[in-house]
């Protein structure tokens, strides 16, 4: 039997703020239909997640968390849910708070995690013999789990979701959290700072990321926010295995959010679209195409490139676009403002809403994604999924999934250009609108659509490998 502890921030159905709660939503069922294969999670219990998963989890037992002088009290409690074993570390004082991130204090909030998983272990009715942990918020859990060794021999491997977010604290912060001799500082500063993903870095036996372009491009200083001479250093190590989605759960068939469910009918389709745009108070009509985005609204997801030119696109094209998603103020101001202006044409809805976003893939026929950066990217897998058209750039994860449709060749699932640049994402959405206008072609790229799924199976694989290596190096 192979034991594998995730540690990680976010999970669906549980708590959601972006795509890392899919992964690890679905990636541990994946991996436990391999033989011998038992994947647990641990998360914090965080007052966000709804009473609907509280009601149902056991409370397990309560322990000390030692953090520098601090001595904070922890509780454990588990759910199970579709075969899997999740445990959650409650505090009130780090967790019991509205939403999940955005804290001045979110540095020792998962500093506090990192550490009560390290407690956790003690009381588990499980003993892990990998510890993979996800992302910054979960790179002291490796540091830790490698210096204070809670069980022998326990192997490593960080993956990086999103190598930006680095959780960045004053490096004095080094004595007050962790009673550790100074020679391990160095193991978790980086230019001046304590830094979580440095130190999982630094730490991991084994360094995943989520894309095979984006395992290459972090160790170019343009993608990798600073972090490219330990990347270097580490290349041996580090590996890019593609996501997937749950293509269960993200199916038009079956997907309970939506009104109309359908498989490919472009039909049916399109009465999910009319529902939306009286929904979003769009003009209703069937056959005007209907660009989404449903994201983060950061600038990494090419919103700069989006504001250059979409006052001209809404001018010059007989075109619809719906926009849902919350983020910078820059942005949320200035999309409302457009809203405001082109009230038929543009739609907007700052939240976060798992129903509205189905409705959304359901019912639109392109979903944009010009990201500056994106290190896998869900969106477009599941735009796929439903049968939504991507528009995106070729960076990371989306130049490992979406091929440019070629009219000449036939081939391609999506659209997609190359330079960061405004023009050339106002080029490609109007050869899209003309694939569009074109029955014979967008034909071909539906069936060229259908095909073309990115289910866990094969990443799935990939992991297991990367735990049987760790093993056997073990021994
Ligand atoms: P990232 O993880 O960088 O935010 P991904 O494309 O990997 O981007 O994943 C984003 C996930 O979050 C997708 O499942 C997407 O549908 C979902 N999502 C993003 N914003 C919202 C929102 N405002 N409401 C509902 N779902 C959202």
């Amino acid at each position: 039997m192979k034991n594998v502890l995730f540690v990680a921030s976010e999970c669906t159905p549980f708590i959601k703020t972006g795509g890392l709660a899919d992964v690890i939503g679905s990636l541990p069922q994946a991996l436990i239909k391999h033989e011998k294969m038992e994947v647990r999670v641990i998360l914090p219990l965080y007052d966000e997640i709804p009473s609907k998963w509280r009601d149902q989890m056991t409370y397990q037992t309560s322990f000390h968390v030692p953090l520098g002088w601090r001595n904070q009290e922890a509780s454990l409690y588990t759910l199970e849910h579709n075969n899997v074993f999740y445990y959650f570390i409650s505090n009130d004082y780090y967790f019991t708070r509205k939403g999940v991130y955005g804290y001045y204090d979110d540095g020792e909030r998962f500093v506090f995690f990192s550490r009560a998983v390290m407690e956790a272990l003690q009381h588990l009715d499980f003993t892990p013999e990998i510890l993979h942990a996800h992302d910054w918020q979960a790179g002291m859990a490796v540091a830790l789990a490698k210096i204070i060794q809670p069980i022998p021999n326990l192997q490593t491997v960080f993956t990086i979701h999103n190598i930006k977010y680095q959780g960045l604290m004053p490096h004095d912060m080094f004595d007050e959290f962790f009673s550790l001799p100074r020679e391990h500082f160095a193991g978790f500063e980086w230019n001046g700072m304590l830094n979580c993903m440095k130190s999982g870095l630094f730490h991991a036996d084994k360094i995943t990321t989520v894309s095979p372009t984006y395992a290459e491009e972090i160790k170019d200083p343009y993608y990798s926010e600073g972090l490219h001479p330990i990347l270097l250093e580490r290349s041996d190590d580090v590996l890019g295995v593609l996501n997937g989605i749950d293509t269960d759960d993200y199916n038009p068939l079956k997907d309970s959010y939506i009104e109309v469910n359908y498989r490919h009918s472009r039909i049916k389709k399109k009465e999910n679209k009319v529902l939306l745009q009286e929904k979003l108070g769009l003009a209703i009509d069937p056959e005007k195409p209907l660009f989404i985005m449903i994201t983060r609204l950061v600038e990494q997801k090419g919103l700069h490139l989006l504001q250059c030119i979409l006052e001209e696109l809404l001018h010059q094209e007989d075109i619809q676009i719906a926009i849902l998603g919350t983020g910078d103020q820059e942005f949320e101001g200035y999309l409302s403002h457009i809203a405001y202006h082109y009230p038929d044409k543009f739609a907007l809805r700052l939240m976060f809403d798992e129903g509205l976003a189905r409705q959304m893939y359901a019912s639109a026929d392109f979903f944009l994604m010009p990201s500056q950066f994106e290190p896998c990217g869900l969106a477009q897998l599941i735009s796929l999924q439903y049968k939504t058209v991507p528009i995106v750039r070729e960076t990371g994860g989306l130049k490992d999934t979406i091929t440019p449709f070629n009219k000449e060749t036939s081939k391609g699932n999506g659209f997609s250009f190359s330079n960061y640049n405004a023009h050339d994402l106002l080029n490609v959405i109007r050869y899209a609108l003309s694939v569009y206008y074109d029955n014979d072609n967008w034909n071909q790229l539906s069936k060229n659509i259908n095909k073309s799924q990115f289910s866990w199976k094969e990443s799935a694989h990939e992991y297991v490998s990367v735990y049987r290596a760790l093993s056997e190096v073990k021994v």
